[in-house]
């Protein structure tokens, strides 16, 4: 099952997006590659031992001396003494308090070097000089698109909690953290679930009124007499929380930010963008995603033949669907996202579907009843209208087919090895993936997602110290007055436009760590009522899950919007902003090294956890962000003249990063879509920077590297994205993905600051120090 998730260095706070696929488990210190690890013992070996071997030196001097003095003269005693004490100051200097020696220091200095590429030139490509070393010493893992910086953190937080999970839990352990023992044991149970084979999805299939392509055989109870579109899509999406040919949902009102409301949009797509359905070099994908759904229905006994036809039928739905989707360039002016239609105007527009009925069949008794007055977000009023003129026109059949496909889409990893290991052939030519990941993994992760306040107060209790929340919050309030500052100095904003932009920053919520509520046992509980998961029985725990989350968020329509609520658990390597709640979140396991570490020097973390608090503040301003109020309201509070020069200073990075090549494909980065994330970007860095030079003396420097502390902030920000891909996950990433990947996430901020440029001595013709920069916040 994938749980739907706002995910913000990675996947914004935008719109909910499928998990992301686990990764294996690589610890920095101890590389695969013999060099690396060469490298990092060589290093060690120096700082431990130098200081024993020269005192074993002296006191063998001392000891030659005394044996001396018994026989010569006292004033060669002084002078020897004199070379004695020459030694130990020697020793001393050694260890000026200019170097840092502290264990964490040691440990960062010997990542970073190893890291490294130090024959390059960081004026000529920094993403090389700070990640050359590790891109060398890193292979992509089998079941991964790409690898990162990011993920090898991940893994760590992975292994931390596959050992939690398995712990002999507790007699009075609170349901939720037993309930955690439970899912985690059902999915690692493999040979039960292979036992089961097809069997519970066959019973779903039933249950649903069967699926067309399977005919006479069990599941294939398709009855075209009674077939009625809008009752199959309320059970599909209602029960099972399958997304098709539209998409509705309950979230915050984007207008008034303290109430709920309906929302409708178009779907999520079977291949992840619609350029895979639509562009002539894609065509393998195609084929491999029709291929998918035919192998998965002979497995289910089907007919090879007929499952071709139907399923080339289906692809040719999903293609029409892909067409009138309106691409995500164009879906990035909230207000023309927002088009309030009540009920009864909904039915008027598009009366091909009975959306009472529908709202009816999918709402809980909690909301109902849903008046013709009940008002509802049209995301996409131009889709709706063509894509319920179009559906009366089709086929029945083909219909059926493809909506009860996206339910069985969403369920084929929870059945045995032999569907698993179809979907990852489908994956391999999308992805590039040849293997899944190890089971451990996917369970681990899949417990993470379903019962995430569980999981992380388990994780918490073990592993996030205190210290690391309030010098996080106290990072903050630096870098929110840092941004406050460059406000004061912005030469394109009007200033009534900055006092808004001062007052939304001043208000921004703030919340690190992990909610104080997990801890409460009772609190816990009436969280994940109703969700208690078995040992034994994982394909009923997904499908268990599925319906509990729906229902929870459809239920929320009447309630009041918790703004302290957490829309991410504590064991999760993110951050995240949310313009509706003009609030940052900064999860408990992002809070640690590369990122974070309360014994290194300030400069480290301002490049690491302060770059990303910035990011996430400068959000809040972006092309997207800027749009919503200090109260999360979608509300214009900028004057024509800001708005004209915003869009002008927006457009330079789009050109500049449209103009980015990635090595591996030779394709272009898509300027437009990534623009939010690159704004936040640029700003996050040059924020955190001046938040680090206004509140930090000088600090002694990391061992080894013969760096100044401006410069290890900036390779501390470069190395947070090292990052090697597939040649298939570039391509995914720039068609899919909001962001840039790590190379320009490190070239493109660093190319339009001018303060990385006199720190590393970049003259004015080099690449990484263009005379002509982009500068938004
Ligand atoms: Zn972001």
């Amino acid at each position: 099952m994938e749980k739907k998730s706002v995910d913000v260095v990675t996947q914004d706070g935008r719109k909910p997006a499928p998990a992301k696929p686990p990764g294996s488990s690589v610890n920095p210190f101890v590389n695969n590659n013999m060099e690396g690890s060469q490298q990092k013992l060589t290093f060690e070996e120096q700082i431990g031992h130098r200081k024993p071997s020269k005192v074993y030196m002296a006191i063998l001097i001392v000891l030659v001396l005394a044996t001396i003095a018994v026989l010569v003269p006292l004033v060669v005693i002084v002078l020897e003494r004199n070379e004695l004490a020459k030694e130990v100051a020697e020793l001393k200097s050694a260890h000026t308090p200019q170097t840092c020696t502290s264990q964490q220091c040691i440990k960062s200095a010997a990542i970073c070097l190893d890291s490294m590429n130090r024959d390059a030139d960081p004026c000529d490509n920094f993403f090389e000089y700070a990640c050359g070393g590790w891109i060398k010493q890193k292979v992509i893992p089998d079941d991964k698109s790409s690898y990162s910086a990011f993920t090898v953190l991940r893994e760590q937080v992975e292994i931390k909690c596959k050992e939690l999970f398995e712990r002999e839990g507790k007699e009075d352990e609170a349901k939720p953290i037993i309930s955690v023992r439970n899912i985690y044991k059902s999915c690692l149970d493999l040979d039960r679930i292979n036992e089961r084979n097809s069997e519970p999805l066959l019973d779903l299939l039933v249950t649903v009124g069967g699926w067309p392509v399977l005919g006479n055989l069990t599941g294939g109870n398709w009855d075209p007499t009674t077939f009625h579109f809008e009752t199959l899509w309320a059970l599909l999406n209602g029960k099972y929380g399958s997304d098709m040919i539209v998409s509705s949902w309950v979230s915050v009102d984007d207008k008034n930010s303290s109430s709920h409301i309906l929302k409708l949009d178009q779907p999520s797509l079977g291949l992840r963008s619609r350029d895979y359905y639509r562009n002539v070099e894609f065509e393998e994908e195609r084929a491999a995603y029709l291929q998918y759904m035919v192998d998965i229905i002979v497995e289910l006994g089907g007919d090879e033949a007929a499952a071709r036809s139907d399923m080339s039928d289906v692809m040719t739905f999903e293609t029409a669907i892909a067409n009138m989707s309106i691409p995500k360039d164009e879906r990035r002016d909230n207000e023309k996202l927002y088009n309030i239609f009540t009920l009864e105007e909904l039915n008027a527009a598009y009366p091909q579907i009975n959306w009472t009925l529908f709202y009816d069949l999918i709402m809980p008794d909690k909301v109902k009843p849903i008046l013709p007055t009940e008002r509802i977000v049209n995301k996409v009023p131009l889709y709706l209208k063509n894509v319920t003129e179009w559906l009366v026109r089709q086929d029945n059949r083909v219909i059926a087919n493809y909506m009860v496909w996206r339910l069985v889409n969403g369920m084929v990893s929870d059945l045995g090895q032999i569907f698993i290991d179809i979907r990852q052939r489908y994956l391999n030519v999308l992805l590039g993936t040849s293997s899944t990941p190890a089971r451990w993994k996917r369970c681990v992760i899949e417990a993470n997602n379903v019962l995430e306040f569980a999981t992380g107060r388990m994780y918490v209790e073990e592993y996030f110290p205190a210290i690391a929340k309030e010098k996080t919050i106290e990072m903050i309030g630096n870098l929110k007055i840092a941004f406050k500052a460059m406000l004061e100095t912005n030469d394109w904003l009007q200033e009534a436009d900055k006092r808004v932009a001062a007052e939304k920053a001043d208000q921004m919520r703030i919340d690190v760590g992990y909610p104080d509520w997990i801890m409460d046992d009772a609190m816990l509980d009436e969280k994940y009522k109703g969700l208690d998961f078995v040992a034994d029985g994982y394909f009923e725990n997904s499908l268990l899950y599925l319906r509990w989350s729906k229902v929870e968020s459809l239920s929320l329509l009447r309630d009041v919007v918790d703004r302290t609520e957490w829309t991410a658990g504590p064991a999760v390597v993110n951050a995240y902003f949310s313009a509706s709640k003009n609030r940052i979140l900064f999860p408990a396991g992002i809070l640690q090294p590369p990122f974070y570490h309360q014994d290194l020097p300030w400069y480290s973390n301002y490049g690491g956890i302060g770059v990303v608090i910035g990011h996430e503040i400068t959000h809040g301003f972006d092309d997207g962000g800027r749009q919503y109020d200090k109260d999360g309201n979608l509300v214009d509070w900028w004057s024509a003249d800001s708005v004209v020069k915003f869009k002008e200073r927006a457009q330079c990075i789009v050109d500049q990063y449209g103009s980015f090549v990635m090595p591996e494909t030779n394709e272009n980065m898509n300027g437009v879509q990534t623009q939010g994330e690159n704004i936040a970007d640029n700003g996050g860095l040059k924020e955190s920077y001046k938040a680090y030079k206004d509140n930090v003396p000088d600090e002694p420097l990391l061992p080894g590297l013969n760096l100044s502390a401006d410069q290890m902030f900036f390779l501390t920000f470069g190395q947070m994205w090292c990052s090697v891909y597939r040649p298939e996950g570039v391509t995914s990433q720039i068609l899919g993905g909001v962001h840039s990947p790590g190379r320009y996430r490190v070239i493109g901020p660093m190319q339009n600051n001018e303060v990385f440029a006199r720190a590393f001595n970049c003259s004015p013709s080099s690449y990484m120090n263009p005379t002509d920069k982009c500068n938004v916040w």
